[in-house]
């Protein structure tokens, strides 16, 4: 692995991270037969989290995406939510499986199980590649989880810092 001066420190390598990804794929896959799930990527950071996610989900699936935007940029939660895309079609009696980077605060999610509650989802339940459950502010449990992450900021994989170093095909701690 490249040595990148933006880094602390590497936490997830490239193939520990495809690893636990096919056993997260495996998992749902078994747990939604016959359900015809829809995967809701949350844009932009679940993205190279999503397309590994998806070639491991071996039963019929819908998906679709939405973009919200809860950071003004830099590397504290402000709490406050926008939608900036918004799904196609209606989830009316449809089970949502939301694929989501990382959970921190868990105020995005909060917001968003919400919003997708009132939409009369059958049912609803959270993947996420990361959690940082220490920083939590909000009621909300992911199902799926990949890695419990420490109070640290962490990039690639999808993760950015100020849109940078999402295209890292590894995980690490910024070197602020
Ligand atoms: P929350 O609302 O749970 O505080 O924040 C969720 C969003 O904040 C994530 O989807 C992600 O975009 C961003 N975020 C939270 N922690 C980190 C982190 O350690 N690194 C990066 N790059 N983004 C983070």
């Amino acid at each position: 692995m490249p040595e990148n001066p933006v880094l602390e420190r590497v936490l997830f390598s490239e193939q520990q991270l495809a690893g636990r990804v096919a056993e997260l794929g495996r998992e749902i896959s078994a747990d939604y037969r016959g359900k015809l799930p829809l995967f809701v990527g949350i844009l932009r950071g679940c993205i190279l989290f999503y397309s590994d996610l998806m070639k491991n989900i071996s039963v019929d699936c819908n998906m679709d995406f939405m973009c919200l935007s809860s950071y003004a940029g830099g590397t504290a939660s402000t709490g406050q939510v926008r939608t900036m895309l918004d799904l196609r079609e209606s989830i009316k009696g449809r089970h949502v499986v939301i694929v989501e980077d990382i959970v921190d605060t868990g105020l995005t999610l909060e917001y968003l199980m919400g919003n997708l509650k009132n939409r009369g989802a059958a049912s609803i339940e959270i993947c996420c590649l990361l959690d940082k459950p220490c920083n939590r502010k909000a009621d909300v449990h992911p199902k799926y989880v990949g890695f419990t992450v420490e109070n640290e900021f962490v990039i690639g994989y999808g993760l950015d810092y100020n849109e940078l170093y999402r295209n890292l095909p590894y995980i690490g701690v910024f070197r602020k």
